[in-house]
């Protein structure tokens, strides 16, 4: 012991991440070494949030590094510790610089992640003073003589009992389910008294109820069978739960964690953003009460703080939230859970851009943990994973209701076309959504408005026209009248032909669910319709208003995009109409099929929850296209199978690494320029084995008089080749008139 104090102690200087604002993004700058005064030297760990001079300025920064001998001659003083422990352990800061090596970001941005809002301030201590009351009898047989209560105050004082904790007037009034002026009639008897406590206010403070069900289903022991030895033991491990929605996933989950927790160890439990209801929050809380501490971006940066030291001071041992909760204080993981892992809102898209799924496994990999992800429609990364032995792959193929899953069927909308009917409703589809307005049921007709950008079809064969060299959809411009490639820019006129079938009808397509909605209107006056897009739910509280009105019943036909396809369990529903699935799949993203799929799979998952048994109609223009069918055939396998030959033979995900360079400046002509020029850069510098996509316009080619090019390198990103990449950026000129250069390893998104 003796010896170890000795030897910290004789580590008198630090090297200190002096968190200021980041130029450049060099991984060694803002490393800068100083000296502890006496009265720190030996209490100073990796981690901590020190104070240290900077210029003439008092600047925080984490310690990364102790040191016997500073790196340069002369070194100033830190001026002290921001709190006494430290905020992050040695493990934290290895991974903060292990993110700025993956994703080529500043490892102070990596590290400002981990960290709580205003964490320079130290511990943030959100306590106010607030007046509660407390009963001040032990039980109404108790009160004082010559003082009587009515049935109603003897409620109350039970409640107060029963409770044992001071609580609010409203609070106890609510519990007693009595008016407020019982209440004041035991304070003026002197049974309840206000009395002032510290308080910390906390997010989803209140509590919880949620059923733990008698017992688990014959597929939920089968994969609790192989959970719960490898979370006990504490065995590092990857675990794919393939399950179908509503077949009980969330209660396995639970139930890990559970494990986790007997084992006194810790977890994190996360979930798309969107998934974060209050009905998941009430669920989690339901079985572990306080010990859940929820973070999200929606709660101011106090509640952040307040939740993110609760774990911190062990106070909280579950942390639940999206993509953030990955870096959660944890300090000793039993389990990382990952719901509905194959959603892209697992990936930040601003720096640090990381994919919290690959952080996720990092972390466990390094804490001995298991990692358990877990989806109906699994992202073809880790499908790949499970199916060669990196992960374990576990199911639940039926739903715990036993419910059918709903009968697909797929309406060729070249057909439609043939017969005159040009609407956006196959007569099949008009015919079903009468039906449910007739039986008072419900429909959802779901479109993917992503499809903003307008390709051309053939409404003969139904094939859109594709780049023939990078198996992404060309873009129509109207501007040019041509047809052009957002990864590699080929170009080409607008073919008067279709080259598949010969047919001389090509259409171009992208209709947005405004037109939807206005067309719902007309065709159906008598029904009550609602719409949900990011537009619209941009308005606060839209979607909660919006979910509320359905699901009491009061609408009879939402139009919505993918946002209605997560997570909305409507028992009314029994129609789900997916007006283009061709929107989806022309999408000029190489994941474009399997995004369609994983989409399709769940929209049909919000027909038939209650009762009556549901229906789902697919409407589209490739009825063949591997994604629509064996989608309406709910064939996971087959299609997985088949997307992953396809990939291979062009080395995409998973059988190749990706990064995407994004540019973005003015003039056009300009950032053109520096597309190219970075690219023969990158051909210079790095090996052969790194194949250059493009340069090319992205997909939104604009924003804001901003012109936007982009170029995707096919590699293996290694450590290596990625410092090589990073080394060629440092090389180029940054002046403030070139364009801003964005690298995304492993990008999710193309636009
Ligand atoms: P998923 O997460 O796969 O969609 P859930 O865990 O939400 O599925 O389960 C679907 C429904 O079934 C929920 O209402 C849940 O409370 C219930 N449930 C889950 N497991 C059981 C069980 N073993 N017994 C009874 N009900 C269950
Ligand atoms: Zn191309």
């Amino acid at each position: 012991m003796s010896e170890i104090i000795e030897e910290s102690s004789r580590r008198t200087y630090v090297r200190v991440l002096v968190d200021a604002p980041v130029r450049g993004s060099g991984q060694q700058s803002r490393l800068f070494d100083y000296k502890l005064p006496r009265d720190l030297a030996g209490n100073v760990r990796v981690g901590h949030i020190v104070r240290v001079p900077f210029g003439h300025r008092v600047l925080t920064g984490c310690v990364v590094q102790l040191l016997t001998e500073p790196g340069v001659s002369e070194t100033r003083s830190i001026r002290g510790l921001v709190m006494d422990e430290p905020h992050l352990t040695g493990d934290d800061v290895k991974l903060a610089f292990w993110l700025s090596q993956q994703y080529l970001c500043h490892p102070a941005v990596a590290l400002r992640a981990m960290l709580p809002p205003d964490f320079a301030r130290g511990r943030n201590s959100s306590t106010i003073r607030k007046r509660l009351l407390v009963a001040t009898v032990n039980s109404p047989d108790d009160i004082p003589d010559g003082v009587s209560l009515s049935d109603k105050q003897r409620q109350v004082l039970l409640a107060a009992q029963r409770l044992g904790a001071p609580v609010t007037r409203k609070e106890l009034s609510r519990r007693a389910d009595v008016s407020g002026s019982v209440v004041d009639a035991l304070i003026r008897k002197d049974i309840l008294r206000w009395r002032e406590v510290r308080w910390e206010q906390r997010p989803y403070d209140g509590e919880y109820h949620h059923a733990l069900p008698d017992h688990l289903t014959d597929d939920q022991e089968r994969v609790m069978q192989e959970l719960e030895p490898a979370v006990s033991a504490g065995e590092p491990g990857e675990f794919l739960l393939h399950g179908v929605t509503g077949s009980g996933k969330t209660e396995i989950y639970l139930r890990v964690i559970s494990v986790a927790l007997q084992q006194d160890r810790d977890a994190i439990l996360m979930v798309p953003e969107i998934s974060l209801t209050p009905q998941m929050v009430a669920r989690v809380k339901g079985r572990f009460g306080d010990r859940v501490a929820v973070m999200h971006s929606e709660l101011t940066p106090k509640e952040r703080a307040t939740e993110w030291y609760r774990l911190h001071r062990g106070e909280a041992d579950v942390a639940l939230g999206p993509r953030s909760a990955v870096f959660a204080p944890c300090r000793d993981l039993g389990v990382i859970v990952l719901d509905e892992e194959h959603d892209s809102a697992y990936k930040q898209e601003s720096a640090p851009r990381y994919h919290a799924r690959r952080v996720a496994r990092r972390r466990a990999e390094r804490a001995g943990c298991p990692l358990l992800l877990g989806s109906a429609t699994p992202c073809l990364e880790s499908y790949h994973r499970a199916r060669s032995g990196q992960a374990t792959r576990l199911s639940l193929p039926r739903r715990v209701d036993e419910r059918p899953m709903p009968e697909v069927t797929v309406v060729d909308i070249r057909e439609e076309w043939a017969a005159g009917n040009r609407s956006l409703f196959s007569r099949h589809l008009h015919r079903c959504i009468v039906d449910r307005l007739e039986r008072s049921e419900q429909s959802v007709l779901f479109l993917n408005r992503r499809g903003y950008s307008s390709f051309l079809l053939c409404t003969e064969c139904g094939e859109a026209i594709q780049c023939a060299h990078c198996n992404v959809t060309m873009t129509y411009h109207r501007k040019e009248q041509r047809l052009r490639c957002h990864y590699c820019d080929r170009r080409m006129p607008v073919p008067s032909q279709c080259p598949f079938c010969g047919g001389h009808r090509l259409a171009r397509r992208g209709a947005g669910t405004q037109k939807v909605e206005a067309a719902v209107r007309a065709a159906f006056p008598g029904a009550v319709v609602a719409r949900l897009d990011t537009d619209s739910a941009r308005i606060k509280g839209t979607r909660g208003r919006v979910y509320q009105q359905f699901a009491s019943g009061d609408v009879d036909i939402l139009v919505g995009t993918q946002m209605v396809a997560k997570g909305w369990d409507v028992p009314g529903v029994t129609l789900v109409g997916v007006i283009d699935a061709d929107t989806a799949l022309n999408f000029p993203d190489f994941r474009s099929a399997e995004r369609t799929f994983q989409l399709l799979l769940q929209v049909a998952g919000r027909a038939g929850r209650g009762e009556r048994s549901g229906e789902v109609i697919i409407q589209t223009m490739a009825p063949a296209h591997p994604a629509v069918v064996h989608a309406a055939s709910g064939d996971l396998d087959r299609f997985y199978r088949c997307e992953l030959d396809e990939r291979r033979q062009v080395r995409y995900p998973p059988y190749g690494g990706l990064v995407r360079l994004l540019l973005r400046g003015r003039p056009e002509a300009r950032v053109q320029f520096w597309a190219q020029d970075l690219a023969r850069q990158i051909q210079k510098a790095l090996d052969t084995g790194v194949e250059i996509i493009g340069p090319a316009p992205a997909p939104i080619d604009r924003i804001k008089d901003s012109y936007r090019w982009h170029l995707l390198l096919k590699m293996d990103p290694s450590t290596a080749s990625l410092a090589g990449l990073e080394e060629v950026l440092q090389n180029m000129r940054v002046g403030s008139q070139d364009p801003r250069i964005t690298v995304d390893v492993d990008p999710m998104q193309m636009l």
